[in-house]
């Protein structure tokens, strides 16, 4: 076992304090369970991807244990639980599919389930498959490094404790580090204000308060349709508009989960078709096929139906061909204009600088009404940018805006953020986070040449990624499942990707995007993410993998019958 430098000592006890404190866990009971000192294998973060790799290996009695940072399971349901937070998958798909008692007895109460309800969903999970005994929380892993000698990761986490593993697992989430707001002043605030990963398990209360929320991503669009209707006074500070459509959400009564239940194979038959693995799967009539008009009554049609509708049941072209899109955009930019009372505001809530669908779009309920009412006022950053954060508000180049909470939906570091935050040192020492420096190199979005039996569930350039992430990662989460017990079967100790496996992934990776538009959007799929500093937007990063869920799924499954193609194993 390594020896802890001072260095890394002193790094570990800074994480333990500050970091514990930025993640908000100070309060937090410390971990009781007693923690083992070698495992088989090591699963870290209780999201989706880890609830479903703890489960499949101990069904086949491997010693595995699960390490999760936060204090409780869920990921990404554990933390985001702002107003308006809520699934953009339907929620029936979003459920596990592996067991029918489960799907037996599970009521989705929303066609797009709210995030208190998908937090009660997976604690009644870890309870029914008693998984409990398995997971360990308030374990931040900071340093994950490979013994080649003696075949297996070295672990240390945030309060010191170590742990031998044959055999990680990455389950850490490709959206769960929050990027926080980097103005002048932000400490000084006196009113409360928080990242809306961290919006407190208590309630806030919002009558009568005059907000402020920085932001108008995915997650800004939710919570801003769902507090305005509340507070005294909204300022939404805006720095680039994103398209959203309808939500177009309803209740799920007892009669439609029945069918929904009795219908359930047929469902998730129905996802693993689809590209992205949702309900909904792309129009291939040709939009060139169709008049104007036609084209017009489709989209009239698609605008009030639920969810990705509109995006994903979409002709295929407005993903391709920039006329189409161009098109399609200027619909949607006319729905913006007649939504918005004031012609000004419509303009600005309307992206200019990208196609619709370039990124993942953000679902929204009343977002665009938001905008009518007397008291909700958009700040145009790029006319009057924040100049910084005084002790009672927000101060643009135009003056102060006085606020009483103030609520940062700046987004996420997203995809290699969580990676980045370890010290993951591969054969040789190599560091992950230089060989990535330039952006994620991965053999199916699962495995790191250099980085010996070290998987990943969920990871970049894995179909989950883009998708429906459940559904991917049971499938994802299975081929690991095998790989593990196939290289425990046939005796050996050792699995890694070669160079040029991993090579011609990666570049088959960043060929999909040639295909599509999305290769010119400014949002996480592309790498861009402006809120973090030294990006230059110069080289897009090819973060996930967008050929298909079910392409993806058979080469994973071509690979395994090819006796895991492109591994080597000793
Ligand atoms: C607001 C929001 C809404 C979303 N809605 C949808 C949706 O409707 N449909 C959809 O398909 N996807 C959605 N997503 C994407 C979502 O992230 C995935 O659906 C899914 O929850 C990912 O699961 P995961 O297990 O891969 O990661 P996560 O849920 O992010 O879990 C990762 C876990 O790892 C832990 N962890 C990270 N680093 C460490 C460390 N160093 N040590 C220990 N533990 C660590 C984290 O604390 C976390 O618990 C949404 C994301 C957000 C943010």
């Amino acid at each position: 076992m390594p020896q802890l430098t001072l260095l890394t000592r002193i790094s570990m006890f800074e994480f333990s304090t500050q970091k514990r404190d930025e993640f908000g866990l100070m309060n937090e009971t410390p971990k009781q369970n007693a923690l083992g000192d070698h495992y088989r294998v090591v699963i870290i973060g209780a999201g989706v991807g880890g609830l479903y790799l703890i489960k499949r290996l101990t069904d086949l009695g491997i010693d595995v244990v699960l390490l999760e940072g936060e204090g409780g399971v869920g990921g990404t349901w554990y933390r985001n639980r702002y107003p308006g937070a809520r699934f953009d998958s339907e929620s029936y798909t979003y459920g596990f599919s592996f067991s029918k008692s489960l799907l037996n007895e599970w009521h989705w109460q929303e066609r797009y389930s709210p995030q208190p309800e998908n937090l009660r969903y997976f604690n009644y999970v870890v309870e029914k498959f008693q998984l409990a005994e398995h997971i360990h929380f308030n374990c931040w892993l900071t340093h994950a490094h490979w013994q080649e000698a003696e075949r297996h990761w070295w672990l240390a986490l945030g309060d010191g404790r170590q742990l031998k593993a044959d055999f990680v697992i990455s389950a850490i989430g490709l959206l769960s580090v929050p990027t926080k707001p980097r103005y002048e002043g932000v400490d000084r605030f006196k009113g409360d204000s928080f990242h809306t990963f961290e919006w407190p398990d208590e309630p806030v209360s919002l009558e009568g308060k005059r907000v402020g929320v920085v932001g108008t991503g995915a997650t800004g669009i939710q919570v801003i349709g769902e507090i305005a209707p509340i507070v005294d006074s909204l300022h939404v500070f805006q720095r680039r508009p994103n398209w959203a459509a309808p939500l177009n959400n309803s209740a799920i009564s007892g009669a439609e989960m029945d069918d929904i239940r009795a219908r359930y194979e047929e469902i998730f038959e129905f996802c693993s078709k689809t590209p992205g693995g949702f309900a909904h799967e792309p129009d291939r009539r040709g939009f060139w096929n169709f008049t104007r008009e036609e084209r017009v009554a489709f989209w009239d049609e698609l605008y009030d139906q639920p969810g990705f509708s509109i995006w994903l049941a979409n002709f295929r072209e407005i993903f391709t061909d920039e006329i189409a899109n161009a098109e399609f955009s200027d619909y949607i930019a006319g729905r913006i204009r007649a939504r918005v009372f004031d012609p000004k505001i419509a303009e600005k809530l309307i992206p200019k600088d990208h196609g619709f669908g370039w990124q993942r779009v953000p679902m929204e309920t009343n977002y665009y009404e938001a905008f009518n009412l007397p008291y909700v006022h958009l700040v145009d950053l790029n006319e009057t940018p924040i100049t910084k954060v005084t002790e009672s508000g927000i101060e643009t180049s135009d003056g102060l805006i006085a606020l009483d909470l103030i609520v940062y939906a700046t987004g996420f570091d997203a995809v290699t953020g969580a990676f980045n935050r370890i010290d993951i040192r591969g054969v040789g020492g190599r560091s992950l986070r230089e060989k990535w420096a330039d952006g994620p190199e991965t053999y199916l979005g699962t495995l790191v040449s250099g980085f010996p039996n070290f998987m990943m569930v969920a990871g970049p350039q894995s179909a989950s990624s883009l998708s429906n992430f459940p559904r991917a990662i049971e499938i994802g989460g299975d081929w690991i499942a095998d790989l593990i017990s196939h290289v425990m079967g046939t005796g050996c100790s050792r699995v890694e990707a070669t160079k040029e496996a991993e090579a011609e992934w990666t570049a088959h990776v960043a060929e999909m995007y040639e295909a599509l538009l999305m290769r010119k959007g400014k949002g996480w799929f592309t790498g861009y993410n402006s809120n973090l500093d030294g990006h230059t937007g110069e080289r897009i990063h090819y973060f996930v993998y967008n050929g298909g869920a079910p392409k993806f799924h058979e080469t994973l499954r071509s690979v395994a019958s090819e006796n895991y193609r492109g591994l080597t194993m000793s």
